[in-house]
């Protein structure tokens, strides 16, 4: 039994997401106390229940204490079921964060799996879900199983009542080298809008297109989405390499002004472009797990995040799989596993 000081590292959702996860794919069973005890609000939140709901599911797990607010839970994991899955959050909270828990398990299944998964597609601190559609699947994808997803409803704060379906065709993971991003091909901003004021969406791309100088004009958009799926708004900011497609993205926020949320996606995208690394700041803590199950691998990245570092150690405890981290004559971070 593995005991988690939830308080670590990053000291929120991840350190349970990725203890379960890890909890699947080794059959270490653990302890976790101090549940998000880094964040000012500490404890279980609806999407972290949903998301242990889903590895229970799943995993045949039986996990003691799993109920909003609670600071200590123990999961014991049994074996991983593919199949079809149902998981709703019934708030905001992130369908992409669910899908977390249980993708690389169900990539390392012995059968398909289609998961419907409802909840936020848009909303902070989380990857939406074009992130998940052109970043992190295609990833995933050269590493041997076939993953397609699609997005049904948008979801955004504070109604969520988003729909994604996501169909696992699992393989054997093979080490990939995820260190060149190759040639830049096209860039893309498109402002989502839905229910709300359309002149959000301009005042997003003016600003955004401002620090993008460099991107054509036809490459700002707004995209007025059905009003029921609102009332929400989403910037969402691509750039497409030849070897990974990284979008960054901002979201609607009462009291936000549009242009700064626009500003910082924008100069957050701009940090990215000028790096040569291949992760950006949000990918490169979802590639640790499935490269070290894959017993071998590489990534560059931007500055090390401290979801990355907690990823890692929380990777060794459980599978004994270390990384080397060193940094490269361009300036960003060569993540191995050894
Ligand atoms: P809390 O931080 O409140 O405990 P949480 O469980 O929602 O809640 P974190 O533990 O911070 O959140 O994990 C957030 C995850 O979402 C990380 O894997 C992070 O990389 C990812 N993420 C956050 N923002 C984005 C974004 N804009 N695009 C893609 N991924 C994102």
């Amino acid at each position: 039994m593995i005991t988690i000081d939830g308080s670590e590292g990053e000291g929120g959702g991840q350190v349970l997401r990725y203890s379960a996860a890890l909890a699947l794919l080794t059959g270490e069973p653990f302890t976790i106390r101090n549940i998000r005890g880094g964040r000012a609000k500490p404890g279980l939140m609806r999407q972290h229940v949903t998301a242990l709901e889903a590895a229970c599911a799943i995993g045949g797990a039986e996990c003691s204490g799993l109920t909003v607010g609670a600071s200590e839970l123990t999961f014991r994991p049994g074996s991983v079921t593919p199949g079809e899955y149902h998981f709703a959050v019934g708030t905001a909270g992130s369908t992409g964060l669910v899908l977390q828990t249980v993708l690389v398990p169900l990539m390392l299944a012995d059968a398909p799996s289609r998961l419907v998964i409802e909840g936020g597609t848009h909303a902070m601190a989380a990857p939406p879900f074009e992130f998940l559609q052109k970043t992190l699947l295609p990833v995933l994808e050269r590493m041997g199983p076939k993953l397609s997803i699609t997005l049904e409803r948008h979801g955004f704060y504070p109604r969520g009542g988003g729909r994604i379906v996501v169909n696992i065709d699992p393989s054997p993971l093979r080490p990939i080298e995820c260190v060149d991003r190759g040639a830049f091909k096209d860039g893309k901003v498109e402002a989502l809008v839905a229910g709300i004021p359309f002149d959000i969406a301009d005042r997003e791309l003016r600003a955004a297109r401002k620090v993008l100088a460099e991107w054509p004009d036809e490459a700002f958009a707004p995209v007025q989405l059905r009003a029921e799926h609102g009332p929400g708004n989403a910037l969402v900011l691509e750039a497409e390499f030849e070897h990974v497609t990284e979008v960054m993205s901002g979201f609607g926020k009462l009291g936000v002004p549009a242009e700064r949320l626009a500003k910082s996606a924008a100069k957050r995208m701009a940090g990215y472009l000028a790096s040569q690394a291949f992760a950006g700041p949000y990918l490169q803590d979802q590639l640790p797990l499935p490269l070290a199950m894959a017993g071998r691998g590489t990534f560059t990245t931007v500055k090390l995040s401290e979801h990355t570092r907690t990823a890692m150690s929380l990777i060794e405890r459980f599978s004994g799989r270390g990384f080397r981290v060193s940094e490269t004559a361009e300036g960003t971070h060569l993540v191995e596993v050894c």
